[in-house]
């Protein structure tokens, strides 16, 4: 059988949260077609495979598509729900995109060759009955999988594990079918985290919880995300001139957070919480740093930094997927290509949306790139000092397009670009400005000490 053919503007792989923001935003605001292809049955991403219990850690605000508010869109500590983020993406496919007439969605499909001259011919395979649907794509492939999101769902873990020894992925929590004595959560990032607040909301003492904590890691106050006070406050780092001062500003002003007081973290993977949660937290007091598992068998656990024993009746928790990955950056716009990548380190959802705005945009790909330079994601606690300098810069950097700027202002995505409205003001912007170059500076000539 022939393969069916059809002719579009844009080809979008992934309708995860990038592909959803960039498509939403260029239908939006121009009057192209596009193809919008999918290995998954839905649209969400790796939210159609993350565990039950998962709710999004960032406000709602700063999540999901210009064109329509999320569920629970607010500052407040209301976090939508999997199933509440399953079924926004849901209706923006059908009420947005599909609505628009102008997009085509091919859901449980791979996509292959894209990009391949132009203009690029790629071929989509279903994965159910094995049909390739040709796309003619007469404009640019949209990477929107670049970034490549882990959850523990799509993959075993990175330790041996022995016989006899228990050990769940994260999803699987909620259906053990029996009580375990005890939990030993493996993992400290955002999945950990909420292993260990969700267990302790069932009820489970924190005495039977221990939890492998690799590295610990600063935290965002998820009270002051997205709030509009952020560029006046952070004008206070001005006064701090290397890493360590700076950090410490930053947990001053109460914009991080630190599990344990005792214990400087080494890490920042933009996993937010609440004070209430770090309360919670802060009441397991097992915790295991000994740097990553290598291998658990029945004589208990063994670690980079040594080897711990494990009561009898002893369930895993696997939350060792890395959510957070760093790609090597690369230019958003080519030739025929858009690479979707974080624009504001951790912020995807906005990043992709600007994306979108400036394609649809009567500018050349040079304009585009230098309104458009990739971020990384933070790994370290140094990234903390680029996390909030990247969003100065980018403050700065959008202000001065005028129509870039307006379209941000009437955005509800902008709330993650806090103080946007304020740089109306040239001296704001200025202050903007000085402020990224300041963290900027302190980063290339000091080292933290952790
Ligand atoms: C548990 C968890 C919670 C998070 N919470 C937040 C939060 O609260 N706020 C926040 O800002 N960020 C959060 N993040 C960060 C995360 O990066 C974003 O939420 C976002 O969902 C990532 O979207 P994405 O489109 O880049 O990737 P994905 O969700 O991975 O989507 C990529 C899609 O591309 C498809 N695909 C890949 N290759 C192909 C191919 N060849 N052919 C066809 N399809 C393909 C995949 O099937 C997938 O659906 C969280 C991450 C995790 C893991």
């Amino acid at each position: 059988m022939s393969p069916e053919t059809i002719t579009v503007d844009y080809l979008i792989i992934g309708a995860g949260a990038t592909g959803m923001a960039f498509a939403d935003a260029l239908v939006g605001e121009s009057d192209h077609t596009m193809a919008v292809v999918d290995r998954n049955h839905a649209p969400g991403g790796h939210w159609t495979l993350s565990y039950p219990f998962v709710r999004l850690h960032g406000p709602s605000n700063v999540y999901g598509v210009h064109s329509r508010a999320m569920p629970s869109d607010s500052i407040g500590a209301s976090l939508a729900s999997r199933n509440e983020i399953l079924d926004y993406y849901d209706r923006i496919m059908r009420d947005v995109l599909l609505a628009s007439g102008r997009v085509t969605y091919l859901p449980m499909h791979d996509v292959a060759g894209a990009g391949d001259g132009p203009p690029g011919t790629a071929r989509a395979t279903s994965l159910v009955n094995g049909a390739t649907t040709e796309i003619i794509v007469r404009k640019r492939v949209v990477d929107a999988s670049y970034v490549n999101v882990t959850v523990p769902a799509m993959k075993r873990p990175g330790y041996t594990v022995g016989d006899g020894v228990q050990v769940v992925p994260v999803n699987q929590l909620v259906e053990l079918g029996g009580v375990p004595e005890r939990f030993t959560v493996v993992g400290a990032g955002k999945t950990g985290l909420d292993a260990c607040l969700w267990l302790l909301s069932q009820g489970v003492d924190p005495d039977r919880i221990r939890w492998i904590a690799p590295r610990d890691a600063w935290l965002v106050n998820r009270s002051h995300e997205g709030a509009v006070s952020q560029f006046r406050e952070l004008t206070y780092l001005h006064g701090h001139d290397s890493a360590d001062a700076a950090i410490g500003a930053l947990e001053e002003l109460g914009l991080v957070l630190r599990r344990d007081p005792s214990v400087t973290p080494g890490a920042f993977r933009c996993a937010t919480v609440s004070s209430t949660e770090l309360d919670r937290l802060r009441g397991i007091e097992n915790v295991v740093r000994l740097g990553r598992v290598r291998r658990m068998d029945s004589t208990g656990v063994h670690l980079e930094g040594g080897s711990i024993t494990t009561p009898p009746g002893t369930v895993y928790v696997d939350c060792s997927a890395d959510g957070l990955t760093q790609k090597p950056t690369r230019p958003v716009f080519a030739e025929n290509v858009i690479t979707l990548q974080p624009l504001l380190p951790c912020l995807v959802a906005p990043s992709a949306a600007v994306v979108g705005k400036l394609e649809s945009l009567d500018l050349d790909d040079v304009a585009r790139n230098a309104l458009a330079p990739p971020a990384q994601n933070p790994r370290t606690a140094r990234d903390l000092l680029s996390f909030y300098g990247t969003r100065m810069e980018r403050l700065h950097r959008w202000s001065g397009s005028p129509e870039l700027f307006d379209w941000l202002r009437g955005s509800r995505l902008s709330a993650g670009l806090f103080d946007l409205q304020e740089m109306t003001d040239p001296d704001n912007r200025a202050t903007a400005a000085a402020l990224a170059a300041h963290l900027d500076d302190v980063l290339k000539r000091d080292d933290v000490t952790v």
